[in-house]
């Protein structure tokens, strides 16, 4: 079954919920939440989350890479990424750096709504005379020589939708 340890950014998301497999987070992000509306979300979705803490040694493998590629993680990020290094899990996360340390320790990672909006948000591409759609690489109407334009198709759905 496949595993996702969520960063404190995922949990405010409410990524847990819509997740297959196994969800874990570690005490030091549950501890980040900390409105109540999300901590009620949280307690929501609590019997799908594990929590768990990662050992030392993970950890330090972690922060070590985090110095050698010059991101700074804090120690909640830093124990997101150790956790899913010891359990083989794909990390959720927002934070440019947290997914940066994540993938060059080899660990799937991705992101909870920035990539998700650009895979999700769809665009037509439309002559604005003749409102026929074309191609997203055409740039010119084959019909009247019209610059064509863009326009969003609908708005990202919030959805389990747009991952790979
Ligand atoms: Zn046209």
């Amino acid at each position: 079954m496949k595993r996702f340890v969520h960063d404190t950014g995922s949990l405010l998301a409410g990524m847990p919920s819509v997740m297959p497999g196994e969800n874990y987070t570690t005490p030091l992000n549950v501890k980040e939440v900390k409105d109540e509306e999300s901590r009620t979300a949280l307690a929501r979705y609590e019997a799908k989350l594990k929590v768990l803490e990662p050992g030392q040694e993970s950890l330090r493998a972690v922060k070590e890479r985090a110095r050698e590629l010059g991101e700074r993680l804090s120690e909640a990020d830093a124990a997101v990424v150790a956790l899913a290094l010891e359990l083989g899990a794909v990390v959720l996360s927002d934070d440019y750096g947290v997914l940066n340390v994540a993938k060059s320790l080899g660990l799937e990672a991705r992101s909870v709504r920035t990539k998700g909006i650009t895979e999700t948000l769809r665009w037509v591409n439309y002559c604005p005379f003749c409102r026929k759609a074309y191609p997203p690489n055409v740039k010119e109407c084959p019909d009247c020589g019209s610059v064509l334009v863009r326009r969003p198709a609908s708005k990202a759905p919030r959805s389990r939708r747009g991952k790979r």
